[in-house]
This record gives structure tokens, sequence and C-alpha cells, in this order.
């Protein structure tokens, strides 16, 4: 890399962007240094890791082409940034430089029939909102509603919608993107068809996105849904039937006592018991509660509110680890776990670890786990994974930043589109662990 020219970048940055659109203050920095990776205590004990020198906040995305192409010529690297509430690290600046933040780019530009278009740091619950006031509705969207279209498509996997269409690569969720290439040029490239794959879940290191188009669905008539159990067994095993289920519900999730008496108080989540909880439609709650009291089971709640929806969403997939670290502080890390062993074999797999404790997250063919343990040793973890291997069950590892979806594309693109190396720098690298949780057409 040729040595940066800050003070160059941070003059024409002015001038592109006014005094407001560009930071130097330290708290600035620092903030928009770290992402949501303190949730591993692996990658925690390593920060800081890179300071930005400089914080650009564009506000619409042809600025956001306007801001790559001045780092281009000033060889300043950067890495771009929604809410930065990526889990491990993806969005460090492990080389310094612009941290270059998407959420004044925040408008929905159109909504038509089937599709929304958005600039990158738009917030994902906001798209739900315009699609839902067009009698429309996101396919998924993460338990992080709050986060921008642009850092779930580039940091993020699936979550509120996957039972149905599984992850963003492994779905047509994502339409089109336009995208600014770090070569000098301010042009958004508009990307269509397999070449979206490239973009995706790769952390910002081919291309910047600037614009989003993702597929709607018409609205369906979704309830919340409470249930709760004496034991964990019967709400597991309901796991796969509701994951099996047609028409799919839209998120299901079970959880021991430890876990539930971690989340908000809520009727429907009754403390010390198993929580199995979901969004199911409104003609199916019927047989959702038939299901949960043949095996014992009883509904505390069926709740009819878009916003409830929103406030199941955020307790599940990571979201119930982050309230069960912030319930017990200091004691658990996690790993994201696939397989049927989740279901068949729950108490080996939780004895992989001391305390190790599952939240489950029902999926089509196969149930992903988040299972939390407590905190010996970076050693400690590692070796675990080599346990679920001989399980049968795949591990996706959320404490390394490299770029692990098909990190061979992305390396041959962005030999093109990032010559200079300059984008989000340190997380491509060669031989990096293939992320086989995400997608399974990964290689
Ligand atoms: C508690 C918790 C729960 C979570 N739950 C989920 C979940 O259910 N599902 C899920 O998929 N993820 C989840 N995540 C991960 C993360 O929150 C999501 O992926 C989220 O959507 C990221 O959005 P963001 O705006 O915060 O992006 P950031 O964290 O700011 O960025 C994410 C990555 O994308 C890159 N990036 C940001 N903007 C752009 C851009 N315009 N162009 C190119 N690259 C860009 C960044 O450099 C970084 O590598 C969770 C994380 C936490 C901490």
């Amino acid at each position: 890399m040729t040595r940066p020219d800050l003070t160059g970048l941070h003059a024409e940055l002015i001038e592109l962007l006014g005094e407001r659109g560009v930071s130097t203050d330290l708290g600035t920095r620092q903030r928009a240094s770290v992402d949501g990776c303190p949730m591993s205590p692996i990658l925690s004990a390593q920060l800081p890791l890179g300071l930005a020198d400089l914080v650009a906040y564009p506000s619409s995305a042809e600025e956001i082409g306007q801001v790559v192409a001045a780092a281009y010529r000033h060889d300043v690297p950067v890495t771009p940034r929604g809410k930065g509430t990526a889990n491990y690290g993806q969005g460090l600046p492990l080389h310094d430089g612009l941290v270059l933040d998407t959420t004044r780019a925040r408008r929905v530009l159109e909504v038509g029939d089937g599709w929304i278009t958005a600039e990158a740091g738009a917030v994902i619950a906001m798209m739900e909102a315009a699609a839902r006031q067009s009698g429309q509705e996101l396919l998924m969207y993460p338990s992080t509603a709050q986060s921008t279209i642009a850092g779930f498509l580039s940091g993020g996997s699936g979550g509120t919608g996957s039972i149905e269409h599984g992850t963003i690569s492994s779905s047509d969720f994502v339409q089109a993107l336009d995208v600014v290439e770090m070569t000098g040029s301010p042009e958004l490239v508009h990307i269509t068809g397999d070449d979206i794959q490239t973009y995706l879940h790769t952390y910002g290191t081919v291309g910047i996105i600037a614009k989003v188009t993702v597929k709607l669905e018409p609205l369906r008539d979704w309830r919340c849904f409470y249930a709760s159990f004496e034991e964990f067994q019967p709400a597991l095993d309901l796991i796969r039937v509701f994951g099996d289920m047609e028409p799919s519900p839209r998120l299901m999730s079970a959880d021991r006592p430890l876990m539930v008496n971690a989340l908000p108080l809520h009727p429907g989540l009754p403390r010390d018991r198993v929580s199995l909880r979901g969004i199911v439609r409104a003609d199916e709650v019927a047989r959702a509660s038939r299901l949960v009291e043949e095996v014992g089971g009883r509904v505390d709640a069926v709740i009819d509110d878009a916003q409830e929806m929103i406030r199941m969403s955020m307790m599940s997939y990571n979201h119930t680890i982050e309230w069960t670290q912030k319930a017990y502080p200091d004691t658990y890390f996690h790993v994201e776990l696939v397989g049927q062993a989740l279901i068949d074999r729950v108490d080996e797999v939780e004895a992989v670890y001391p305390g190790g404790v599952l939240h489950i997250e029902a999926q089509k063919d196969r149930p992903l786990g988040l299972l939390v343990g407590e905190f010996e040793s970076a050693e400690a973890v590692y070796a675990g994974y080599e346990k679920y291997a001989e399980m049968g069950v795949f591990v996706h590892s959320p404490h390394q930043w490299t770029v692990d979806n098909n990190p061979g594309r992305a390396m041959a693109r962005a030999a093109r589109s990032d010559p200079k190396g300059l984008l989000n720098p340190g997380k491509l690298v060669e031989g990096a662990v293939v992320n086989q949780v995400m997608t399974t057409d990964n290689s």
C-alpha cells in the first residue's frame, strides 16, 4: 500500500461534504472503530484493533461514490460502516484510514410491486414499515432490525423470514445492488443476477454498496405466538415441526429458562420456564396451539401488532445471546451451530463446553443454534469445534473477522475492483476458513 495522504483527503472531504460531513474528533473516531465484536471475549481481548483517522458521513448514494473516489486518489483505506452491529469484527478498521459511515444516506427511494430500493444506510425496520404501507413486507430481516440494509447484506446472513426464504445468499432476496469500486471512479455500478453473490457477506472488501433493491412479498396477517414448557425437549421437537411446517412461520425460537430469565419482562415469557415463541400466520394459531398443548405446553400470549413483531425479532438469533451476556456479565462466549444433532443430541451438544446452553432457531432443513458456554480460553473454544465436527454439526466461529463466504471468489473480484487493496483491508485473506453455516454452496 502507498503511504496514505490523510491531510489531502481531509481537505477534499470538507469540500465535498462540508465541515459537518467529516470528523477527526478522537471520541468519534474511537466509537467508529469498534463494532459488536465485544460479544466475543476472544476478539474483545485484542481491542483496539485499528483506529479511524477520519470518519466521513456522505448523505446520499452519489456522495458515497464521491467519498470512495477521493479515498482512492489519496491512497487511504476505507472501512464502510452502517450501525456498527457486526458481531465478529467485520467493521473494525484494522489498517486505520477512513471509516465511511452510511447512516446519513438512508432514504427509501422507491417501493414497487415486489421490490423496494433504498440507500445503503436505510434502517431495515424503516424499510419494513415502508413496505407494509404498500401492503407488502420484506422477505427477511436480522434481529438487529435497527441496523442498515447494506450492513446486513455485507455482514449478516438472515433472521426473521429465514425459515421460509433461507439466507441472504441462498435466496433471491437481493435483486440489485449499486456499488462503488475502488478504482478512482465515483460512478455506481449496477449489479444484478449471479454477480450479486460476490457482494454478500464479504464486508465491503469487493466494493461499497451505495444502493440496494430487495424483494418484497405480499403482507401476511401475522401473530406473535408465545408458549412455554416445563422441559426443553418438547420445545426442541416442535422447532423441527415448525421448521418443516407449510405455510412457514416467519420466526420460531426456543430457549431454556437460563436464557428466558435474561430476556425483557413480558407476559409471554414466564420466568423459569422453557420458551417457544415465534411469528405465525393468524390462521395457523389454532394449529400451533394444538401442537403445543399436545406435548404438555401452554400458550401464554398471542399478540397482533407489527411493533411486537420487531420486539420479538429482537429476542431471537444473536440478540438472545446479547441479553444473556448482559444478564450474566463476563461469563459466556458463544458459537453458531447448525445440524439435526442440536435437537437429537442436545445434551451432548451442550456438554461440549462447561455451562453450555443452547438457543435454537427453526430452519427448513437444519436447525440453527447459538450456544453459550462459560469462557475459559480461546484454545478451549477451538477444541470444542473439533468435537462438533465429530457429531456432524457445522460451526460458524464468531471469533474471527476474515471473509468466510467464498473468499476465493471475493479475492478474484477484488483484484479488479480494488487494485490498491484499500477496501476494508485485513479481512480478505488467502486460505481463510469457509463458513458452512451460512450457505451450502460455499466453496
Ligand atoms: C445482538 C446482535 C444480534 C444480531 N443478530 C443478527 C441476525 O439476526 N442476523 C444477522 O444476519 N446478523 C445479526 N447480527 C449481525 C449484524 O448486526 C447484522 O448483520 C446487521 O444487519 C449489520 O448491520 P449494520 O448496519 O450494523 O452493519 P455494520 O456492522 O456497520 O457493518 C457490517 C459489515 O458490513 C460492512 N458494510 C457496512 N456498510 C457497507 C456498505 N455500504 N457497503 C459494503 N460493506 C458495508 C462493514 O464494513 C462490516 O464489515 C447481530 C449482531 C448483534 C450484535
